[in-house]
């Protein structure tokens, strides 16, 4: 089961993750956007993982929406909004619940991707974060459906986004920055898929 201090684990693991592969997603994003996602993951996420030192929190909800409150504040770029509401979504579905198992994590996944379709309007094979996102939610929901545990269900998660990630490298973009280039954004993975799959891997790592 996940509890408040798995979510928090997470939040931390994630922003270690985002420092230290900070250079890697600006060099992504160096290739068909502006070179900043690195470093807009990286403050955003670093500012994140100070809530704990700021505050007592003592409910999922609670913590998942100032997570959310703080990236919309401190993440300018397309990707702020879009984990800021990905966050503050995810915290609406865990109203109440104390410690999270699949099906509730399963249904905060989803809301979570709901408001970052919501907020972004991408479909499948537009080169973006959904890309990773959309191929996780359905592998989480196949692993339930087959009777996985929650440990289970969200290393499918994480390894289904990796191949989503992979497959945006023969994708022309269209939406966000990287669809200004057309045909030639083709032959580059996408930043956003990439630093979506590594927030669920991390989830993969400390949720469970
Ligand atoms: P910006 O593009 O404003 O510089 P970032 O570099 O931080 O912002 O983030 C870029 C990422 O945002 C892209 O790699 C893509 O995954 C994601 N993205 C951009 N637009 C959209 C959208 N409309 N829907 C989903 N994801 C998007
Ligand atoms: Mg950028």
């Amino acid at each position: 089961m996940a509890t408040l201090q798995s979510f928090t684990d997470w939040i931390a693991d994630y922003a270690g993750v985002v420092r230290d592969q900070a250079d890697y997603l600006t060099d992504l994003d160096r290739a068909i956007g502006d070179a900043d996602h690195g470093a807009n993951m990286a403050r955003g996420m670093g500012k994140v993982a100070l809530l704990t030192e700021q505050e007592e929190f003592t409910a999922i909800d609670a913590y998942l929406k100032k997570v959310g409150m703080s990236l919309v504040s401190n993440v300018g770029g397309a990707s702020g909004p879009l984990y800021g509401t990905f966050f503050l979504r995810m915290a609406g579905a865990f109203t109440g619940v104390e410690e999270a198992g699949v099906t509730e994590v399963a249904a905060g996944l989803r809301a979570g991707v709901e408001g970052i379709l919501a907020r972004g309007k991408a479909e499948v094979g537009d080169k973006t974060m959904y890309d990773a996102w959309a191929p996780a939610l359905e592998a989480f929901d196949s692993a339930v459906g087959s009777g996985s545990d929650l440990a289970a269900a969200l290393a499918a998660a994480a390894e289904a986004a990796a191949k989503g990630r992979d497959e945006t490298e023969g994708l022309v973009a269209r939406k966000g920055r990287a669809s200004y280039l057309g045909e030639r954004s083709r032959g580059h993975i996408d930043p956003g898929a990439t630093s979506s799959t590594m927030l669920l891997e991390s989830a993969a790592r400390t949720l469970a």
